[in-house]
């Protein structure tokens, strides 16, 4: 019998099937011994079918069922025949059905696993990450693989529609600063000498541009070798797209464009266009982030005007300082003062130096600084806030007013998170735009750019201030998580030349950095602009997961070790030696 001649997949026996005769094969799921008859739940990567083993049938199959064990890899020749009423399993999409055995092959053994499958999503990290290949067996794994390649999938087939190319671009590439570390590889062709691998595509898919390929796009691993958090994976990957003689609503329609077919093929769904768009100004203003998550509202407001004349200390040093007091407005929830002091203390765990309550009780303020507050403050409370009513609460922060709004932001999110505020199976998608070109470095004292420094400025940006300068920049934002971002890019040289002025560098660094790019410039580029899309992140909001590697294949842990692998591993002086290179103590 030769196992890849399969008739049909364990998941997909139906009634059309039945009475027929199958092949299948796969994996032990369960073994149940029923005195005479041998039940065994059989999985492949279309689901599970029971198998029914009886000696009457084949004596030769049942002596061999009784050595099965769990993932034993098995396959089998049989009928399928309806269960009896009372053995149907409705929780089965094959459960109407079995599979009477007449001939059954042990392809492999397995030996007791480290974890069960049932409980692969409890055990330590490390160790699921270790056996990922068994991990993979889940459902809850598998499921994750099937949407990953089906949303690649209709990626594609929306963006070859669209007449877009897709091209690989290098992964050994040049050391140019983008934003964010890089990995180096060692060259042994040229010792000494580092290739790097690319934290995106980015100035190739500019050259694509040059080339004149006009619409480039491609499923990109990208590489930054940043400190690791919680939810960072030092390699991930990007839809990146570039596109020539286009403006910012073209980039931005065409990815509207590509969300409306993913969710209409993949989920049936119906998104409404054109998303809502914000500036980076108003985001930051009204949610303290730029990333806002816009499945609810309370937004921040200012309540600097009604402090003018405070005379409470810790406020006064703020403003006399010309910081901002901002508050979030949290209706009708009704906070006991025990939780009300609770909330102090994480809005202190977040970073803020206090967090000043206020709860509306009748017509009164509760507060700790009841005293300091004029008679009427409850009137001006309301020309803020015109709906305060009993049982509200306000949050308010007081310090220089980023830091200020973006505790603020953070506050806003743990306040709906722990109250429960969040409208569940909403995919809120929207556009922001307008952001910052520079941001300033405190601690190198330097600007550097917002999104990177291929950026186009806005309009009149020569007469501005670095801190007033505005990019051709739009980030796309899902349920509070930025999903994308891209640009316009500079494609003269003479901008390009200007912008890295800005950044600090020197004529000789720009030459040795960006030189080619520059020449490019110089040599006939087209205006041109893209985007990158995070696919995991993407897989992992739409399948709710609660990390990155969740829906990635073969993910490094947190700490950016691979347990499977174990790697990274250290490399021998031999070895290294062949690439010019020796080790020195590692200074801590
Ligand atoms: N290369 C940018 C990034 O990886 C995206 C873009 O500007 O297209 O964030």
């Amino acid at each position: 019998m030769y196992y890849y001649e399969r008739t049909t997949g364990c998941g997909l026996i139906d009634k059309t099937q039945l009475s027929k005769e199958v092949k299948l094969a796969g994996w032990v799921q369960r073994r149940r011994d029923h005195g005479s008859l041998i039940f065994i739940d059989l999985r492949d990567r279309s689901g599970i079918v029971q198998l029914v083993f009886n000696p009457d049938i084949s004596k030769n199959s049942h002596d061999l069922a009784h050595s099965l064990r769990s993932e034993f890899v098995i396959t089998i020749n049989g009928k399928v025949i309806e269960r009896a009423q009372e053995t149907k399993n409705p929780d089965l999409k094959t459960g109407n059905f079995e599979i009477q055995v007449t001939d059954l092959t042990i392809l492999n053994k397995a030996k007791t696993l480290p974890f069960s499958l049932d409980e692969a999503s409890h055990v330590d990290e490390e160790l699921r990450l270790k056996y990922r290949y068994l991990d993979l067996r889940t459902s809850y794994m598998q499921e994750r693989m099937r949407l990953r390649n089906d949303v690649i999938f209709a990626m594609r087939e929306f963006l070859q529609s669209q007449g877009f190319y897709e091209i690989e671009t290098p992964i050994l590439t040049k050391n140019t600063p983008e934003g964010a570390r890089e990995f180096l590889v060692p060259s042994r062709h040229k010792p000494t000498y580092f290739y790097a691998l690319p934290q995106s595509p980015q100035l190739y898919k500019q050259l694509l541009m040059a080339g004149g390929l006009e619409r480039y796009f491609q499923i990109a691993r990208c590489f930054r070798d940043e400190d690791l958090r919680a939810d960072r994976q030092p390699e991930f990957t990007q839809l990146d797209i570039e596109m020539s003689f286009i403006k910012e609503q073209d980039v931005q329609s065409l990815i509207e464009q590509l969300f409306v077919f993913l969710f209409k093929k993949l989920f049936n769904k119906t998104i409404q266009l054109p998303l809502p768009r914000m500036t980076y100004d108003h985001a930051f203003s009204h949610y303290g982030s730029d990333k806002p998550d816009l499945r609810f509202g309370m937004q921040i407001q200012d309540f600097t005007k009604l402090f003018e004349k405070t005379e409470l200390k810790f406020l006064r040093d703020v403003l006399d300082k010309g910081g901002k007091i901002g508050g979030i407005y949290v209706q009708g929830k009704d906070i006991s003062r025990s939780e009300l002091v609770r909330w102090v203390d994480r809005a202190q765990e977040i970073g803020a130096k206090g967090l000043l309550w206020m709860k509306i009780e009748e017509n009164k303020i509760e507060t700790p600084v009841a005293k300091f507050l004029p008679a009427d403050f409850y009137e001006q409370l309301r020309t803020v806030v015109p709906g305060l009513a009993h049982g509200d609460v306000l949050f308010l922060i007081a310090g220089e007013y980023k830091e200020a709004w973006e505790l603020l932001g953070r506050l806003r999110l743990m306040v709906a998170h722990a109250l429960d505020m969040i409208p569940k199976n909403v995919l809120h998608l929207s556009w922001i735009t307008d952001f910052p070109l520079l941001e300033y470095d405190k601690e190198s004292k330097r600007w550097n750019s917002a999104h990177h420094p291929f950026t186009s400025p806005q309009d009149g940006w020569e007469n501005l201030k670095p801190q007033e300068m505005k990019a051709r920049a739009y980030d796309i934002v899902l349920n509070g998580i930025e999903l994308g971002g891209g640009s316009i890019r500079i494609y003269k040289p003479e901008i390009q030349k200007r912008i890295f002025e800005l950044l600090g560098l020197s004529d000789e660094q720009t030459k040795e950095k960006f030189g080619f790019l520059l020449e490019a410039q110089e040599l006939g580029f087209p205006p041109h602009g893209g985007i990158a899309l995070g696919l995991d992140r993407f897989i992992m909001l739409l399948t709710e997961s609660t990390s990155i590697r969740e829906v990635i294949a073969f993910p490094k842990m947190a700490n950016g070790y691979d347990p499977l692998m174990e790697s990274p591993t250290p490399v021998d002086d031999k070895q290294l030696l062949e690439y010019g290179l020796k080790k020195l103590p590692i200074k801590k």
